[in-house]
């Protein structure tokens, strides 16, 4: 089937050319499947309470998880640094899921590069391939440092991830003083944002080693977690400039996904300075933006470099005013004029978008933070939240949550779904209804299927562009969220009003 070079198309319009059309009908001939009539009473039996019961009691098998694997939160992590090349001892297809994943995302080139491991290594260790591997790679790629996480290959056979850099080392695939951290990141056990927070720990804990002063450096620092709006850290710095205290990023990879086009390749732009991230120990303390995927870290921030660790969380009004407040206690300066303001201009825009928001039933997935704080901004609008999905939930993450629903009238019909996957978030919305769903572009589908409405809030969001560059956190965070989920809610309106002389009685100009 030739294509007019003149005119090259799409497969949106491709596919409906009659010679595909009929390739579709003759293809079915050989498929054997069953009749449509069949798969139409299937599709429906399973939007039911039956079918919800099986899918519950469903053990041993995932459908479309809400969840990364750990290596990919790695060597997110590790991108936020200053010439860091990710290095993933395992096998290739993992890798080049990671990079496609990210890639796909926000539209920008991502390098991370595998050892490679295949067979032989899967028999024998994979140490010839960190050998081999760091060689190249320091060869190539001309890194300032090297992150090292590991795949499920690699952590099955048991990697020693120290002794492999060590013996890499001594046979001079790297100099000796070269910063080689690393992270065990097995897949099989907890989700990206684990390996997120294990690789920040590696990497921290190889650049402040024998770092440690008398006196501490005045500076805050920030780690902004698995946070993947790279608005926000742009906004974190707005806001720590118009303070006007000293901080630190850790990692600031901002840059990194968020690349201007000036015609030259940069294979690492951005990042916060090895020597900042080393000095960070000396900080006064450090400012979490997330809890869960920060656990780890600030437990060792903590511990090993007593230092003082916070947590806040600066999405909605609330929580924003809290954050704003501990940076002013923290910095001893007021919050300054210009974030009032703003303040005034995000309430009311809330004002402005409430009654449209104020009691909509919604249901949301995604990771532990993102879903807490949204649930939080939400409740502040007067939504009520009926399914909340977290597939890699823990104890503690519900146990906030709860407390976070029990302090809102709008918070007391919700569940908690806890380790539950996308498949079984079809059966909710089939069987308790809601008016909108936010989360992530894998939401589509559901959208599709169940006709509820999507606000594509979370990671990754690879069917529509430019989301990531907004802010999610601050007032203007606030300004941004409303404006995705006041207008979700006007385009279902639309959509469902727009019948001339049967139900566009309510197809307004004004909302
Ligand atoms: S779960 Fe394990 S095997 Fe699968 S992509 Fe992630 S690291 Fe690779």
């Amino acid at each position: 089937m030739p294509q007019n070079p003149e005119k090259i198309q799409d497969h949106v319009e491709l596919f409906h050319q009659p010679e595909y059309q009929q390739l579709f009908q003759n293809k079915k001939e050989f498929e054997n499947g069953h009749s449509a009539e069949e798969v139409a009473r299937v599709a429906e039996w399973t939007k039911g309470w039956e079918y919800r019961e099986k899918n519950f009691a469903r053990e041993a098998l995932t459908i479309n998880p809400a969840k990364g694997c750990q290596p990919l939160g790695a060597i997110f992590a590790a991108v936020g640094f200053e010439g860091t090349l990710p290095f993933v001892q395992g096998s290739q297809g993992c890798v080049a899921y990671f990079r496609t994943h990210l890639t796909r995302h926000y539209k920008e080139p991502f390098s991370g590069v595998s050892s490679s491991m295949t067979e032989d290594a899967a028999v024998f260790g994979g140490m010839q391939n960190m050998i081999d591997g760091l060689a190249n790679s320091y060869q190539l790629y001309k890194p300032k440092m090297i992150a090292v996480c590991t795949t499920c290959m690699a952590e099955v056979i048991g990697d020693d991830l120290q002794a492999f850099i060590n013996n890499a080392k001594n046979a001079g695939s790297v100099p000796q003083d070269f910063p080689v951290p690393y992270a065990h990141t097995p897949s099989f056990v907890g989700s990206h944002i684990t390996g997120y927070d294990n690789m920040m720990k590696g990497i921290l804990s190889c650049l402040t080693a024998g770092k440690k002063k008398q006196i501490n450096n005045g500076k805050i620092n920030f780690i902004p977690g698995f946070d993947t709006y790279v608005g926000n850290n742009r906004e974190l710095k707005r806001i720590a400039s118009l303070f006007g205290f000293d901080y630190t990023i850790l990692a600031e990879n901002s840059d990194y996904l968020d690349s201007p086009n000036t015609g030259e390749f940069d294979m690492y732009p951005g990042g916060t300075k090895l020597e900042d991230a080393a000095d960070s120990i000396n900080a006064k303390v450090t400012v979490a933006l997330q809890a869960h995927s920060t656990v780890k870290t600030r437990e060792y921030i903590e511990k090993e470099w007593n230092q003082p660790t916070v947590v806040s969380r600066p999405w909605g009004i609330k929580a924003t005013d809290e954050f704003l407040m501990k940076l002013s206690e923290l910095s001893g300066k007021p919050i300054p004029e210009e974030l009032e303001i703003e303040r005034g201009r995000a309430v009311d825009a809330m004002t402005d978008s409430h009654s449209w928001i104020h009691g909509k039933r919604f249901a949301i997935y995604g990771e532990p933070d993102l879903v807490y704080s949204v649930v939080g901004f939400m409740l502040e609008m007067g939504a009520e939240p009926v399914h909340i999905l977290v597939h890699n939930t823990n104890e503690v993450f519900e146990k906030e949550l709860k407390e976070l629903l029990n302090s809102s009238p709008f918070g007391q019909g919700a569940t908690i779904w806890g380790g539950k996957d996308l498949w079984h978030m079809r059966s909710l919305l089939f069987t308790e209804p809601v008016d909108l769903l936010i989360g992530n572009s894998y939401g589509k589908y559901l959208w599709r299927d169940c006709k509820v409405p999507l606000v594509r809030i979370g990671y990754p969001i690879m069917d529509r562009h430019h989301l990531h560059r907004y802010s999610t956190i601050g007032y203007q965070g606030v300004i941004n969220l409303l404006n995705w989920i006041v207008n979700t809610i006007f385009e279902e309106i639309d959509r469902n009003t727009n019948i001339p002389s049967k139900t566009d009685i309510s197809y307004d100009l004004i909302r």
